[in-house]
């Protein structure tokens, strides 16, 4: 969509979840200016420091240009015909020798939806491996897994608009004013022209915890304590809707219960999740007495070895008090990624199928017909820990990696790393030429186009589909990654299923797929877009899904008069486990270490480490430890320690703050061997995953701190 009046073109920032809209105008010398998109729903025109900063990121510096393949000890360059043969070869290959188990995809929240569909399709339809995951796993898989349990489908169940119109918000887990920080905005305006009320609840005294009428400085594990007193409490007090419970939910019997057990009483729950019981108090008479609430949550409860039951007890106080689906009232997931949503519809994790369809026979044989398949993955692949332990114990035998850095971001990254230089064939499409990942030892590096030389859909975090378009030209031999998917597909053998002759022709396969033989009992369907023309596809506006066939608008909320995606149509109420943090701290790791973001860095800095303005915020890796703790260990504001766990250690600087928990210390995630040495903090974090979403603790890693 070209915008008439400065022939900018209107596109999505490529960072977090909430999806602004970014108007790009190209400089004709390969860079551009960028404003926030005063059209797009998402941001109104707004753009935090990251999105404003998109301009400085632009440059060829570093950039994947050409294809390359492993001469022994170095990379060299190659021409794409090399370097397709040599992938389709080597995995027919393997799948012959070893089977098509043998073969990984691990794919990125970066990848854009066509990308996502046509990985997914090679490997899970016409491969037949279902041992492709993502580094969305990492991110927000408890959601996904909470949402399927509780909800019966991966459905957020609202939208943008409710945080603007609730009268109260709690943020659990989630930093949003540096993590989504354009939706915080959202929510500070609610507060400051309605006085909507707003809670934080989170272990740090993070910027959003500045921002919070009311702040509960949580103990690690806490979530689950905290929201069955809730339950509790709400019960108790009256606050329930008996009506909605009984015509719209099972379970609730059994699931009170188990909170009762596990938090009967406030100073019960208070003492729990280490809390004061004031703040307890005051928080559960907030919810009780504000109809309109909104409980959005982020990684603090997803990264979690217990997420799935965090994610489920927040929602269960919104299905007890029929607080779902309404104007200013759910649950709501703050997604981290630009488009771990899109990576979820197209089956990208690995214990979906495609379009929201999981492994039963009925959904393996629909998928096996619509893409006409050979070999369609029958049951759930090896999630994203569990991918890397096989690869180490020489299972997986070839990994394709797309778009994202495994050795820095994976819990344990040094093993994921040693992982990585066991396998037979290691192809990495990105667009960087060196990083942690290729230089583990890759066999095979793709130039894949780079945010603005690329083209096609993204979902933001309220199921939002935007277009990503290109304003750059292709630089060097760089192509989208659904062409070279499809190349590699084609050397295959698979010519016929991969006849892709652009995004569009992907977008509307992958919206036809949600439709098919979709009698509206499952979520995902876009049907309404699969028969897009091009120049449809091009100026397609940003459209929230559902959008079934004949359908011209999306819609904002489910789930308001029930008819929930289970087989009755009533939402699930599960009894929670015991609160526990699995991994128990010692004298010799007496610390909790607690990893996140911070404000003006993106994951593993590839592109915001190209902006010096960004660079000023945060400028070395550092680890926040509280001054009570600090003072005997001889730790001092600004000197350096060496921060280890049982896995690894670290050089990081000391910032001595009140804003930490005493016992808990605070590494941001950012940097890696590429851009500081021994500060890579993925290799502390222990390997320790919820068993039904497969996602790792990364806030709770047994941990010391030691002056250096
Ligand atoms: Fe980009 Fe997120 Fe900032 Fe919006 S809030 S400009 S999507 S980083």
């Amino acid at each position: 969509r070209v915008d008439p009046r400065s022939a900018s073109v209107a596109t999505v920032c490529p960072y977090c979840g909430v999806g602004c809209g970014v108007l790009a105008t190209p400089d004709g010398c390969g860079g551009a200016a960028v404003a926030g998109d005063p059209d797009h729903p998402a941001n109104h025109g707004r753009l935090c420091s990251k999105g404003s900063a998109l301009h400085e990121t632009l440059s060829l510096d570093g950039r994947l240009l050409h294809p390359m393949l492993r001469a022994g000890e170095t990379l060299r360059r190659a021409t794409w015909d090399a370097a397709l043969d040599h992938v389709a070869q080597g995995f027919a290959r393997i799948i012959d020798t070893h089977g098509p188990q043998a073969v990984a995809f691990y794919l990125s929240g970066q990848l854009l939806t066509e990308d996502y569909y046509a990985a997914n399709k090679l490997i899970k339809g016409f491969i037949g491996s279902p041992n492709v995951d993502t580094n969305s796993r990492l991110c927000m898989a408890s959601t996904v897994a909470g949402h399927k349990r509780a909800l019966g489908a991966d459905v957020v169940p609202g939208c943008y608009e409710d945080l603007d119109c609730a009268d109260l918000i709690v943020l659990v887990g989630s930093n949003a004013a540096w993590c989504h920080p354009i939706l915080f905005q959202r929510m500070l305006r609610n507060k400051q022209e309605r006085g909507a009320r707003i809670v934080v609840i989170d272990p740090r005294r993070t910027a959003t915890a500045e921002e919070a009428d009311l702040f509960l400085p949580i103990a690690p594990g806490g979530d689950v304590a905290l929201f069955c007193g809730l339950l509790v409490h709400l019960v108790a007090n009256g606050a329930t809707c008996d009506d909605y419970i009984a015509q719209h939910t099972e379970g609730f019997t059994q699931a009170l219960a188990a909170a009762r057990e596990i938090a009967p009483t406030i100073a019960a729950t208070a003492a729990a999740a280490g809390l004061r019981e004031g703040d307890v108090a005051a928080f559960f008479e907030l919810v009780a007495t504000t109809p309109k609430t909104v409980t959005a949550f982020s990684q603090g409860v997803n990264q979690s070895a217990q997420g799935t039951d965090k994610v489920d007890a927040i929602i269960h106080c919104h299905l007890a008090t029929g607080r779902i689906g309404a104007p200013g009232a759910a649950p709501f997931s703050l997604t981290g990624q630009p488009n771990a949503m899109g990576g979820r519809e197209v089956g990208g994790l690995a214990n979906q199928l495609a379009a929201h369809m999981g492994f039963s026979s009925a959904e393996v044989d629909r998928v096996r017909r619509f893409w006409s398949a050979p070999r369609v993955a029958t049951h759930e692949g090896l999630k994203a820990v569990q991918m890397f332990e096989a690869i180490a114990r020489g299972e997986i035998k070839a990994l394709w990696v797309m778009g994202t850095n495994p050795a820095v971001s994976l819990p344990r990254a040094d093993d994921a790393r040693a992982a990585l230089a066991k396998l037979d064939l290691f192809v990495v499409s990105d667009n960087v030429l060196s990083n942690d990942t290729i230089n583990a030892g890759a066999h095979v590096l793709l130039p894949a186009q780079a945010w603005g030389e690329k083209s096609g859909t993204v979902t933001n975090s309220e199921r939002r589909i935007s277009r990503q378009r290109a304003f750059l030209p292709s630089p060097g031999e760089a192509k989208p990654d659904w062409r070279i998917v499809s190349d590699v597909a084609t050397r295959m053998g698979f010519c016929d299923a991969f006849r892709f002759q652009s995004a569009a022709d992907v977008f509307r396969e992958h919206a036809a797929l949600s439709a098919f033989e979709n009698d509206g009992s499952r979520s995902f369907d876009i049907g309404g877009l699969a028969t897009l023309s091009d120049e449809a596809y091009d100026a397609l506006h940003p459209t929230l899904w559902p959008i079934r066939a004949g359908e011209t608008k999306g819609r904002a909320r489910f789930f308001g008069e029930g008819g929930y995606f289970t087989a009755n149509g009533k939402a699930r109420f599960i009894a929670p486990e015991p609160p526990s943090l699995k991994a128990a701290t010692t004298a010799a790791f007496p610390f909790r270490l607690n990893t996140g973001r911070i404000r003006d860095q993106w994951h593993t800095m590839t592109r915001t480490g190209k902006s010096p303005r960004l660079a000023r915020h945060s400028p070395f890796p550092f680890v926040e430890i509280h001054p009570a703790d600090a003072a005997p260990l001889g730790l001092v504001d600004g000197g350096f320690a060496c921060v280890s766990s049982r896995h690894a250690e670290c050089l990081l600087a000391v910032s001595v703050t009140d804003r930490q928990r005493r016992g808990q210390l605070f590494a941001p995630i950012h940097w890696s061997d590429e851009t500081a040495s021994f500060a890579r903090v993925g290799s502390l974090v222990a390997a320790i995953v919820d068993p039904h979403s497969g996602q790792p603790e990364a806030k709770a890693t047994p941990a010391r701190i030691d002056a250096v």
